[in-house]
This record gives C-alpha cells, sequence and structure tokens, in this order.
C-alpha cells in the first residue's frame, strides 16, 4: 500500500497537512498513514484523534522513512530533505519559483516533488487541489478580524443614546481571493467596504459583495486569470493614485501577489506617513520577499510615527488552524487520490495537472512554468 505520512511542522506554524478526518478516508482508500507524534497539536487533533481515525503515531525519522508520500505544510527543513531517499515523494507549499537553487538540489537527490504552488488553477479537475485558494479564503476572513480587533474605533454604524459613532471605511488592495473573502467578512461586520484590483475583471465579483470597485487608469490582466508584474512607471502611477484612497479609509487590507514575484509595493512610504492616526494596514502579502505594504516586517505589527499600525500578516492561515487545516488536508487527499493508480504512485508527467503539479520527478525539472522560471 502506499504510506502517506504528515510531520510536525516548524514551531511558527500552527497548520497540519492531514487531519483525522482525511486520515480515515485516506485508511478506508487503502492507504497506510503515518503521523509523527504531535504533528496536530497546534491545530487541536491530538495524536489519540489520529489513531482512532486509524493512523499510525510514530516519531519523525520512522514518518519520513517510512513515507511513499510525506505531506508537509511548508518546506521543510534541510535536516528532513536529508533523511529523504530518491524516489520518495514530497507534497506541499515548496516555493520553488522564488528558490530555484533548492528545488534544483531537491531535484538533484531524486526527490519527486509536487508544489502547490504550480498546480494549473483554471482547469477544473484541479479545484479540489487548490490550496492557494483554500489558504487565501481563511487568511481573508481572518484578515478583517484582526483588523476590527486592532481598530481602536466601531466597524459597524453604532446610534446610541451617547452618540453616532461612524462606520469604519476599509479598503482591500487585491480582490482575488483573499481579498473577496476580507470584503465579505469586513461587511458582515458592518464597515463601508471599497476594494481594488490591477484586473479589472473583479470589479463584477467586489460589486457582487456590495463593496465599491475602485480603479486607477493602469490595468494589468495577464495570463491565466492572474495579474501581471506592472512596468516601473505603471507602479508609479498606481502608487500616486492609490494614496487619495489610502488617505481616505482607516483599514487598508493588502493582498495583492504576482506568481513567482516579489509582491508590487502598493502603499508607498509617504501613504504610510499621510495616513490618519488609528488607521489599521494588514498586509497578508507580507514575507521575507518584502510586501504590498511600505515598512511593513512579517510576523510584526509595526506602529509609525504617526500612530499607524502596520501589521505583517503573511500567516493568517495558520492563525486559524484547524478550518485551514481541515481545507488543506482535503487538497492533499484530492491530490493523493488523483496520483494513484491501483494501489501504486503514478506521477504522469504528461497529464495536464500533474505534470505542472509536478516540481521535480526523477531527477529533472517538470512543470513548465517553473522550467521557465528557471531559466
Ligand atoms: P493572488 O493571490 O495571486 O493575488 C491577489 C490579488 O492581487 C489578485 O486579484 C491580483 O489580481 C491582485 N494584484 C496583483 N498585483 C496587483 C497590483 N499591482 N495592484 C493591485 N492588485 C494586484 O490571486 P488569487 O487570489 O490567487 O486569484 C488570482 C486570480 O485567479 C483571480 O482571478 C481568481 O479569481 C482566479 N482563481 C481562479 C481559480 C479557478 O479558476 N479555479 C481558482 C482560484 C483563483
Amino acid at each position: 500500500a502506499i504510506v502517506v505520512s504528515a510531520l510536525k511542522e516548524a514551531t511558527d506554524e500552527n497548520r497540519v497537512a492531514l487531519t483525522p478526518g482525511i486520515v480515515s478516508r485516506l485508511v478506508k482508500g487503502n492507504y497506510e498513514v503515518l503521523i509523527e507524534h504531535g504533528a496536530g497539536e497546534r491545530a487541536f487533533y491530538p495524536d489519540q484523534a489520529y489513531t482512532d481515525a486509524g493512523a499510525k503515531v510514530v516519531d519523525r525519522t520512522e514518518a519520513i522513512k517510512s513515507a511513499t508520500v510525506l505531506a508537509v505544510i511548508n518546506r521543510p527543513s534541510d535536516e528532513t530533505i536529508d533523511q529523504l531517499s530518491g524516489g520518495q515523494t514530497l507534497l506541499g507549499l515548496l516555493s520553488p519559483l522564488t528558490d530555484p537553487e533548492w528545488i534544483q538540489s531537491v531535484a538533484d537527490k531524486k526527490i519527486n516533488a509536487l508544489s502547490f504552488e504550480l498546480l494549473p488553477r483554471t482547469v477544473s479537475r484541479a479545484q479540489t487541489m487548490d490550496v492557494l485558494s483554500s489558504q487565501a479564503s481563511v487568511a481573508g476572513y481572518k484578515a478583517a478580524l484582526v483588523a476590527a480587533e486592532r481598530f481602536s474605533r466601531y466597524f459597524p454604524m453604532m446610534i446610541t443614546a451617547a452618540g453616532t459613532a461612524k462606520p469604519a471605511k476599509v479598503l482591500v488592495l487585491g480582490t482575488g481571493v483573499a481579498g473577496l473573502q476580507a470584503i465579505g467578512t469586513a461587511k458582515r461586520l458592518g464597515a463601508v467596504v471599497s476594494g481594488y484590483d490591477v484586473r479589472p475583471a473583479s470589479r463584477g465579483e467586489v460589486e457582487s459583495l456590495g463593496a465599491t470597485f475602485l480603479t486607477t487608469s493602469v490595468s494589468g490582466a495577464g495570463e491565466g486569470g492572474y495579474a501581471r508584474a506592472l512596468t516601473p512607471e505603471e507602479t508609479q502611477q498606481q502608487q500616486d493614485e492609490l494614496a487619495g484612497f489610502i488617505s481616505d479609509n482607516n483599514i487598508i487590507i493588502t493582498t495583492a501577489q504576482v506568481p513567482g514575484r516579489k509582491p508590487p509595493l502598493l502603499v508607498t512610504q509617504k501613504s504610510v506617513d499621510e495616513a490618519k492616526p488609528g488607521t489599521i494596514f494588514v498586509d497578508l502579502a507580507a514575507s521575507d520577499l518584502g510586501g504590498n505594504v511600505a515598512g511593513v516586517k512579517p510576523a510584526t505589527t509595526v506602529t509609525t510615527p504617526a500612530g499607524a499600525q502596520i501589521i505583517g500578516a503573511g500567516d493568517l492561515a495558520s492563525q486559524l488552524p484547524t478550518a485551514a487545516s481541515d481545507m488543506f488536508a482535503k487538497n492533499v487527499q484530492a491530490v493523493i487520490t488523483d496520483i494513484t493508480d491501483n494501489d501504486q504512485l503514478a506521477l504522469d508527467v504528461d497529464d495536464d495537472v500533474v505534470g505542472e503539479l509536478l516540481a521535480t520527478k526523477d531527477g529533472e525539472i517538470i512543470s513548465n512554468r517553473l522550467r521557465t522560471a528557471m531559466k
């Protein structure tokens, strides 16, 4: 039988790649499942729940070495990679596009790597495997809550005997999966919400949530429904036009990403400096590569001299770990089922989904997108 393993992630990650619910489905489907001791603890899934679901709870080395498929949330440590042997398969968010050297080293070890960032999202069969969407949806929801919690005023309008409080004004920059969830959640909390995206196609989605769609003179629809990278002149133009919107809002939630690149800077230092005291920036694109807001730091809140807060919130899915793990594990199961043929692993490089999801196989770089990025 195929052995599927999940590990305890690094200490700053609360999610787990397999949940007891998915384990029991896998076990029914004739898979053997190994879970590292404590792997689900931070997502509130104790070892006993995995055992009850039919998994074997084992030490880390056994989970790694016995795996046919090792399912992870984030790229594992070098030490873990060193324990893997050629022919084993690794599945997770491995960030191959932004770190070609690392993925080449995985290929050189003949480890087969499937990376969710490479999923062709427009193919309908891939939708159940779409980790980027499932996790972005969790993060967008949480972004609105984090903003509401930090904000020094109400989100909804409040009419009381002690006066009337105006509703908060929330602006969401980047209205993809995460941005739309943030809009929906902020609306449900009673804020006045507007959304902006460089893809004009997103207007309908924003308006259907009852928010106002803002545009700039820069339009940037790219391939496959994604935004393209803007030229430096377009970026400047966009930043200038966005500045006016930013100073008019209390909460700015930013989610803009361009696949495989550094996130675009949407909020300049000048816009940060001109923000009203008490303004909350929640930057979902914040990572070691940068973010959408000038001065953002990953997983930290920066308070500016003028009294705005910039929250580096690239890790929000991990802050709703049970819901996020449930969806992640479902996506993992969809991939594993797809690459199984008669109880054997079948990694078909010619398949329209698997051939793209595959970063490496048998020492080669497979995904066309990754090959292009590595040229
Ligand atoms: P993403 O996380 O890559 O980026 C978030 C948003 O930022 C996107 O809407 C993008 O257009 C926007 N953005 C990028 N650069 C920007 C800039 N300079 N200024 C303003 N906004 C900028 O995107 P996502 O949430 O993964 O979604 C991207 C697209 O893919 C959307 O059209 C989405 O509906 C689509 N999608 C399709 C499927 C599917 O067909 N199954 C699944 C998921 C997403």
